[in-house]
């Protein structure tokens, strides 16, 4: 996709505090964090939400788990918790349609979230 910010950090266009890179997926730091660990992490590949990785149907879907998990190993929140949250269209508050998981830790999470 041409017009869209996630591919053009998942193409090295737009500079990222890039944390993680595995060949098919990117994690980089968020630029408004909500937690003292807040990750996103991206297919390279365009999907706009986590619906449409998901039915892609071809492993993408675990890649961005696992390199969730990593992230949160990385930045040492695996142990005590953290929260992977995936916001799937406007109404969840998704801004950004090229899916993205969130990695948050490194405090304590209330639930339900807001
Ligand atoms: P969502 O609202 O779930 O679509 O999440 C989009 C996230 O992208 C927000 O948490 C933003 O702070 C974050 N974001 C927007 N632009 C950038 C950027 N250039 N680099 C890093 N994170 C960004
Ligand atoms: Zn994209």
């Amino acid at each position: 996709m041409t017009d869209c910010l996630f591919c053009k950090i998942a193409a090295k266009e737009i500079p990222a505090e890039i944390v993680l890179e595995t060949d098919r997926t990117l994690a980089f730091r968020d630029i408004n964090p909500q937690a003292p660990t807040h990750v996103l992490v991206v297919p390279k590949e365009h999907h706009a939400d986590a619906a449409a990785l998901a039915a892609a149907d071809d492993g993408l879907a675990d890649d961005v788990l696992k390199t969730a998990h990593a992230v949160a190993q990385g930045d040492g929140v695996s142990e005590a918790g953290y929260r992977v949250v995936f916001n799937t269209g406007p109404a969840a508050g998704q801004t950004v349609f090229h899916v993205h998981a969130h990695v948050l830790g490194g405090r304590e999470m209330r639930w339900p979230p807001g």
